[in-house]
């Protein structure tokens, strides 16, 4: 995927970064998740309750005590934007409550936290500091990265080929329609170049629609362009394979310039500056709304999972690696949003996730990576509590919908409270898959708003969750001995 100059670049920040902080270790926590999967809640809550230290019960060194502080600090790369946190908490937490604007290019934040070590030797030195750089990214840029192994033509065969998958098949008929109408010899023309990307652009959003939820869908930044936006860089399309000569001034060579070109000045530097040197990984997965809608949403679900594992570095760290090419060793799967199903479910959503992660689980794993599966909601927006219907005690979560949202025709104002029973989950994990099975159409989930504030004694706001100290424990515990 990377070649030697991409490698010797990659090294030669790698010892940067560990020279820096020769003093103070720091770790990369690559926070990653295809849109709108929960990433900019995640992050926000973890370092506020990281800040807080009032609501990780599970989390062993502020359990044991040994938290002595964390607090932001200046970012030491100041290229990368920074991660808004103080705004996002503030609409998280603010009078009108609502949800942080989403992930939209890659961003970070430098968390540093003060802590007493557990080993006989930490009683001496007293305490240490360890910086824990968050870095915040799409997930579709991730799959991105198998194109740096891919010519024109080969991603060009891979896209119509997708497109002609049952799932996608209509959606996709007004971008081929123009596809095919083009003549194989045309001449370049930058107005149809336009049209062309645009109709293959507006494909590709209609896959991501809720309705369809799919996910595989590159090129990365077509979707999720970040600073390019509107960007000429942008303006290419798949093309049918043509044999024979193609002149420089053709369609088509201009295409596969553009394609080139994507790969070089954004692909490739994304990945050697910010993805390469990730030390942990959380993959964030909004599991709910692809099995919300349908099996072909699932499916296409674990096809872009399995890409984005490819792309990681996995592996253990010996001092050789941590010096040159820091790779990653841990690596974990979250199911977001768990605080839509009532807790007698969350376990059944692990087992879903883990059937979708499965195979690219097993192949970090065989690398040496330690890799784990959970269910968990970053803001705990809803309570649980039970109804009787029919004779039948039903377990529920209690909410309010966010203005806006349908549900059995009826329209939420963003300000009735009401009790939902969201269906149950398939008893089956691998049912999922299943366009007949007993499940589909059964579930039901409402976006809810954020909770209302719940404040601590000492007046400190407090934010629900469910699991967010396991992940935390999983993610950092160890650095913190
Ligand atoms: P991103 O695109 O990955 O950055 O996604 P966000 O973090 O912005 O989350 C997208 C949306 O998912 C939010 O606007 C919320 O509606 C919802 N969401 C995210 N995390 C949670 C959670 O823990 N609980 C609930 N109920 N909704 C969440």
């Amino acid at each position: 995927m990377s070649n030697w100059a991409d490698e010797t670049r990659i090294a030669l920040d790698n010892v940067m970064d560990n020279v820096q902080n020769i003093f103070t270790p720091n770790l990369r926590l690559g926070v990653t998740g295809l849109s709108r999967s929960g990433k900019t809640v995640f992050i926000t809550s973890l370092i506020h309750q990281l800040v807080e230290g009032n609501n990780l019960p599970l989390f062993k060194p502020l359990a044991e005590g040994r938290i002595i502080g964390a607090k932001l600090s200046p970012l030491p790369n100041h290229a990368t934007p920074r991660f808004a946190f103080e705004d996002h908490l503030s609409a998280l937490t603010s009078k009108d409550r609502h949800w942080p604007k989403s992930t939209r290019q890659i961003s970070e934040v430098r968390l540093t936290i003060k802590y007493q070590s557990a080993s006989w030797i930490g009683g001496i030195t007293g305490p240490q500091e360890l910086h824990l750089d968050i870095v915040d990214y799409p997930g579709e840029w991730l799959l991105d990265l198998p194109l740096l192994s891919k010519n024109f033509a080969q991603w060009s065969t891979d896209a119509f080929e997708r497109a002609s998958d049952p799932a996608r098949r209509d959606i996709a008929k007004p971008w081929k329609t123009l596809s095919n109408a083009m003549a194989k010899d045309a001449q370049f023309d930058e107005t149809e170049a336009q049209k062309l990307s645009t109709a293959f652009k507006t494909y590709l959003a209609e896959c991501r629609e809720d309705e369809h939820a799919l996910s595989a869908l590159p090129p990365g930044r077509f979707l999720m362009p970040g600073d390019l936006e509107g960007s000429p860089a942008l303006s290419f399309a798949p093309l049918p394979p043509q044999a024979g000569n193609k002149p420089n001034n053709s369609f088509y060579a201009t295409m596969e310039r553009r394609y080139e070109a994507y790969k070089d000045l954004v692909v490739r530097p994304f990945f050697r500056d910010h993805f390469a040197r990730l030390d942990r990984q959380i993959v964030l997965v909004d599991t709910l709304s692809a099995l919300n809608a349908g099996p072909a949403a699932v499916k296409d679900l674990q096809s872009a999972i399995s890409e984005i594992l490819t792309c990681f570095r996995t592996g253990q760290n010996n001092i050789l690696t941590s010096w040159f090419s820091s790779k990653i060793d841990k690596i974990l799967f979250a199911s977001t949003k768990a605080d839509h199903l009532h807790h007698t479910s969350h376990n059944q959503l692990e087992l879903i996730l883990n059937h979708l992660v499965g195979n690219a689980a097993r192949d970090a794993q065989y690398k040496g990576a330690a890799t784990s599966s959970i269910a968990l909601s970053s803001v705990r927006a809803t309570r649980e509590g039970t109804v009787e219907h029919q004779g039948e005690t039903l377990e529920t979560i209690i909410g309010t919908p966010q203005k806006g949202e349908v549900l059995s025709k009826k329209t939420y104002n963003g300000k009735t409270e009401i009790a939902l029973f969201p269906g149950e989950l398939p008893a089956k994990p691998e049912s999922v898959f299943d366009a007949n099975g007993d499940h589909i159409g059964q579930l039901k989930f409402l976006r809810f708003r954020p909770p209302a504030p719940d404040t601590t004694e000492t007046g400190h706001f407090k934010l629900p969750h469910i699991r967010l100290d396991r992940a935390v424990q999983f993610l950092i515990g160890d650095k913190l001995k």
